[in-house]
């Protein structure tokens, strides 16, 4: 196991700073979730990490060390990426084999290993079998147990589901965070997606045009988010926001803090609207409503109103976020 730190670390491309003084700590055996829109700097913080593309300054430390002048081979670190590299022509033990022999490990350990990695991943019965006879999830399981085999203390993943089908992807989520406590190692995977990042993080660092923007575990980045990008980023569909006045400053809350009326009522905050349009989607309801100002998602646990009908939104004082000019959410 290991924790990851970067103290004041800079990148740039060919003269673009793309990270710039950053520091962060990743902690040692924890399953931590980078999270951010495209090109915010995700996969530059795990190329750092992993050796593949060095910083331009600052250290990058593992386990306390500085492996500024290591080697990629030998930093104890695994990476996987979206196109998981397997050798086609391979059988799946071959493959998860393949590193372990290039180290020179002893056979009857080589069989060992891939029996007990190939189990915790769901694979056994299939180590005789080609990959082209593999599910799409069960070739990202290969590529998986090929990382996973090498024993890494730190295990480096980037974007690895985005090729899977939204079904697999939900089965792989579960399997990954079994896995990850199985293991016990440092995971520090990057998605843009931010049901991911809920769902599996012990820690997200929710990043945005290469800083880091908030660093917490998923329900306290949901419920007190630092400011108006991670109020906006995390959760489905994403907070509401409203202007307050001239001022710069606004409000916010998320779609399920409202409830929908169809007579003024007592609540706090209240504005009167029109339903524009009505998802039904199962166990839950989402409206979209237009008042005078503003448009909101609302997301109601009964379907009790039509396209056209006009209500009434209440929020209570205590589910209601402020934001000043610089975009901070105001504790209040
Ligand atoms: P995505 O979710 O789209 O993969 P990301 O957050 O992982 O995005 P990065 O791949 O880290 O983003 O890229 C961050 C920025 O750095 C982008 O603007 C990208 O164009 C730039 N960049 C990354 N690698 C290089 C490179 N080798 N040469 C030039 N620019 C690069």
């Amino acid at each position: 196991m290991a924790s990851i730190e970067f103290l004041n670390v800079t990148q740039s491309f060919g003269g673009n700073v793309i990270i710039k003084d950053l520091n962060l700590k990743i902690e040692d055996g924890k399953f931590t979730v980078l999270v951010g829109p495209s090109g915010c700097g995700k996969t530059t913080l795990l190329r750092m990490i992993a050796g593949l593309d060095p910083q331009v300054s600052g250290s990058v430390l593992i386990d306390g060390t500085d492996v500024t002048r290591i080697a990629p081979g030998q930093r104890g670190v695994a990476m996987v990426f979206q196109n998981y590299a397997i050798y086609p022509t391979m059988s799946v033990r071959e493959n998860i084999e393949f590193g372990l022999k290039n180290n020179k490990v002893a056979k009857e350990e080589r069989t060992r290993l891939v029996e007990s990695i190939s189990s915790t991943v769901g694979l056994y019965e299939y180590l005789d079998r080609k990959p082209s006879t593999l599910s799409g999830g069960q070739r990202q399981r290969v590529a998986l147990a090929r990382a996973m085999v090498k024993k890494p203390s730190v295990f480096l993943m980037d974007e690895p589901l985005s090729n899977l089908d939204a079904k697999l992807r939900v089965q792989m989520r579960i399997e990954l965070i079994e896995m990850h406590k199985k293991l016990g190692s440092t995971f520090v995977y990057v998605t843009h997606d931010q049901v991911e990042a809920m769902s599996m993080a012990d820690t997200i660092v929710l990043m945005n045009r290469g800083s880091i923007q908030q660093e917490a575990p998923p329900e306290i980045i949901y419920r007190q988010p630092n400011n108006l990008f991670a109020a906006q980023f995390i959760g489905v569909p994403p907070m509401n926001v409203g202007e307050l006045g001239a001022d710069g400053a606004k409000f916010g809350f998320r779609p399920e803090s409202a409830v929908l009326t169809t007579e003024p009522g007592d609540k706090h905050f209240s504005d009167k609207g029109t339903i524009i349009t009505r998802e039904m989607l199962g166990s839950e309801t989402i409206y979209q409503v237009r008042s005078e100002n503003h448009s909101y998602m609302i997301k109601c646990t009964e379907d009790l109103f039509s396209v056209d009908q006009q209500v009434y939104v209440g929020v209570d004082a205590d589910k209601l976020y402020f934001f000043g000019a610089d975009e901070n959410r105001i504790a209040v």
